[in-house]
């Protein structure tokens, strides 16, 4: 017995997910906020850790921390709520859920590249529905072309959506949800960092539920998502939970954090300012196309065949950005970068302009 011969063909196909090492580096490839705690939180947080059982399993339905995520994140009242080990986990579970032979799960490209591997984990096919080249805008009529050929049983829109920072089109988004004939999950990674949000839609489409996760809010070591809709479909997926996928440390952490929940707004305040001085700073330098951006990041294109140079360039200069030239035909010389601190995202432009 070999793994050749026992492990699914197209598990063994499929390349691991990848993270660059980045020791020693500036750090703007994986859209964390870079901002610690104040210090006078840190003793309260440890306080509070101190009384933690580690002997005993965590609460399996942490009941603490739903209700604060409840109200910080003003969750409609008549909605369920299903916690995972990060959103990976809850596009895991979504995946398992309606899993068979042939069933399709669906997602525009260039997307969050976890919907693809995800659909093969569990077995189901997948189908990648190029967006609009220009602006990385949903291409509606594809897309609703997509659904109609291969009648996806699960469609994924990120809502801003990652790599390319912007936001779909909210018309566009409700037709998708209209003619689905499977469940449509808006995946709001980045709801920090836009106004706009489907939460108070939910009730609205039988067929629409949505995912947040604290990652890309400044809890990303945590590793907290949550699914929220309906309650008939969360009451099966919750089913597929495992119970204890929350642990102690991260409910009592979380819920700690989410009730300073004014230093994260503060944060996300100064990011959203210094995203627009980067896109502003980018923007003026000689040959670079700057894409807009309601997400923690910024989308750039280089001068043609420069993007894997530059990238190494930064690299060599001791900063880490994402090179996604080779992830996508419409992402050809294509870097996205995560706002960090002002003098990160100056340390960048710096080795940037020097490089070109
Ligand atoms: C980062 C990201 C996630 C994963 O979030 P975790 O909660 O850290 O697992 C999900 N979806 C999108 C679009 C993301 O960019």
């Amino acid at each position: 017995m070999t793994p050749d011969s026992l492990i699914r063909p197209e598990l063994r196909a499929l390349s691991p997910y990848h993270v660059s090492e980045s020791s020693g580096l500036i750090k703007l490839d994986a859209m964390e906020n870079p901002y610690a705690w104040p210090v006078e939180l840190l003793d309260d947080w440890l306080a509070a850790l101190r009384d933690v059982a580690l002997n005993r399993y965590p609460h399996p339905q942490a009941p603490a921390l739903k209700a604060r995520l409840r109200t910080v994140m003003d969750l409609p009242t008549d909605c369920e709520l299903v916690l995972g080990n990060g959103s990976d986990e809850l596009i895991q579970l979504l995946a398992l859920g309606v899993a068979a032979p042939g069933r399709v799960l669906l997602a525009p490209e260039p997307g969050f590249v976890m919907y693809r591997m995800i659909a093969r984990f569990v077995g189901m096919d997948y189908v990648g529905v190029p967006l609009n080249a220009t602006d990385f805008s949903l291409d509606t009529e594809a897309m609703l072309a997509a659904i109609a050929q291969h009648q996806p049983a699960l469609v994924f829109l990120a809502y801003p959506n990652n790599p390319t920072g912007n936001l779909f089109a909210a018309d566009a988004v409700e037709a998708i949800i209209a003619a689905t004939p499977g469940l449509v999950v808006l995946d709001e990674a980045y709801f920090a960092f836009t106004d706009a949000s489907f939460m108070q839609r939910l009730g609205d489409y039988p067929n629409l539920l949505l995912m947040r996760t604290v990652s890309k809010l400044g809890l990303a070591g945590l590793r907290l998502g949550l699914l929220v809709g309906p309650k008939p479909w969360l009451t099966e997926f919750e089913k597929l939970r495992l119970p204890y996928n929350i642990n102690s440390l991260t409910q009592i952490s979380a819920d700690f954090a989410l009730a300073h929940h004014e230093i994260f707004a503060a944060q996300v305040q100064r990011i959203r300012a210094d995203r627009a001085d980067l896109q502003q700073a980018l923007a003026a330098l000689p040959g670079i196309t700057v894409y807009p951006s309601a997400a923690n990041f910024i989308l750039f294109r280089t001068p043609a065949c420069q993007g894997d140079r530059l990238f190494q360039a930064l690299l060599k200069a001791g900063i880490l950005i994402k090179n996604l030239s080779a992830a996508s035909a419409l992402l050809q010389d294509c870097l996205r970068v995560t706002v960090g601190r002002p003098e990160e995202n100056q340390a960048f432009l710096t080795a940037l302009r020097a490089a070109l």
